[in-house]
């Protein structure tokens, strides 16, 4: 008997899987076996084997507690019951990839600002159009979602170049610039229950002043896996600062959010998307990785990771506008792993 049972499809946090329990095959009957004599005492003594190998195998089966349900959107896994001690259950996952050896990336890297209900455009345009309505922002991440987009982080990038990890089908960057109250209160919960991934660009000097984000936010925002990035101390027009105040701008913010969060802090976003040939030596000195501009584009590679560009998401942008301007989508390829456990649901809940 092989039986080949597809048991859920879901979404997590940067990869789709598929779930597939393979049975291993049975034993024969013994009935079949009745017709010789000879057979049915080797008939018996199979049987009798059966019974010690099932015996020993239930004598040392792990009595491990069921895992518990991880939050929304895991992979739920449904194994046929267990019929005999004999029967052996194989885990074995699908997922899409982009195959290693991409020099140039085709990645979406939006630009969000404001999670809010946006002022009217009368009276601040500059407020409305980096405002995105916590409505509208749900239904684009709902579209994501329902059209196999993965989000991931700067990190996938670089484990991706380094060959650590392919990145997941159709990867986007989720980016929100300047660490505002509403980054925590609106745009984390709709990322959670999205089981999202995000970028939070946060400006040093900023956090916990009135409107914006606190540590301890920025802490928690940490730990559930959106990567904490920097924005500078003040939110410095770097391409018209003297060398010193960019050095300042650069290292103190980047320091701050190290000892805040306790590990590497590598990627920034340029302030206003200003930035000059100085800039971007000061940003390397400063042992940054990547930084990102506000031009728009999705192709990027480790040439021009000082300079990376992204897709702005504008206020009142209609859903038809956002869908265009993600561009087209790398080709994949499926990787199949078959393992003696379920797939480490936590590992897959967060990207690294
Ligand atoms: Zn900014």
């Amino acid at each position: 008997m092989k039986s080949s049972v597809p048991v859920t499809t879901s979404r997590v946090a940067g990869f789709t899987s598929t779930a597939t329990v393979l049975r291993a095959a049975a034993v024969g009957t013994i009935n079949d076996l009745k017709l010789w004599l000879v057979r049915v005492a080797v008939g018996h003594l199979l049987a009798l084997l059966l019974v010690v190998v099932g015996a020993g195998y239930v004598l040392q089966a792990d009595d491990s507690p069921v895992v518990p349900k991880a939050a929304s959107r895991t992979i739920e896994y449904a194994p046929a019951p267990f019929e005999t001690a004999r029967d052996r259950e194989y885990f074995v996952s699908h997922r899409a990839v982009v195959p290693f050896g991409r020099a140039t990336l085709e990645v979406p890297i939006l630009m969000y600002h404001y999670i809010r209900v946006p002022p009217s455009p009368r009276t601040d345009i500059v407020g409305y159009n980096l405002s995105v309505s916590p409505q509208v922002f749900n239904a684009q991440m709902d579209w994501l979602a329902a059209h196999g987009y993965h989000p991931i982080t700067f990190n996938d990038i670089r484990r991706y170049w380094e060959r650590v990890a392919p990145l997941p089908s159709k990867p986007v960057i989720i980016t929100l610039d300047d660490g505002y109250l509403d980054l925590y209160t609106t745009a984390f919960p709709i990322l959670l229950s999205h089981a999202f991934t995000a970028v939070a660009y946060i400006v040093s000097g900023f956090v916990g002043e009135k409107g914006y984000v606190t540590a301890g936010e920025v802490l928690q925002l940490d730990r559930y896996g959106i990567e904490i990035a920097a924005h500078t101390v003040n939110h410095a027009d770097l391409a018209s600062s003297p060398a010193p105040w960019l050095t300042y701008q650069l290292v103190a913010s980047r320091r701050w959010l190290e000892q805040l969060v306790g590990h590497p802090v590598i990627d920034m976003a340029y302030p206003s998307g200003k930035y000059n040939q100085q800039v971007v030596l000061g940003v390397g000195r400063a042992g940054y990785y990547s930084a990102t501009t506000e031009q728009y584009g999705i192709f990027h590679s480790q040439a021009d990771r000082y300079v990376w560009t992204r897709v702005r998401v504008a206020g009142g942008e209609p859903l038809n506008l956002f869908i265009s301007n993600l561009g087209t989508s790398m080709p994949t390829v499926t990787i199949t792993s078959i393992t003696a456990q379920p797939p480490d649901r936590v590992a897959m809940l967060l990207p690294n």
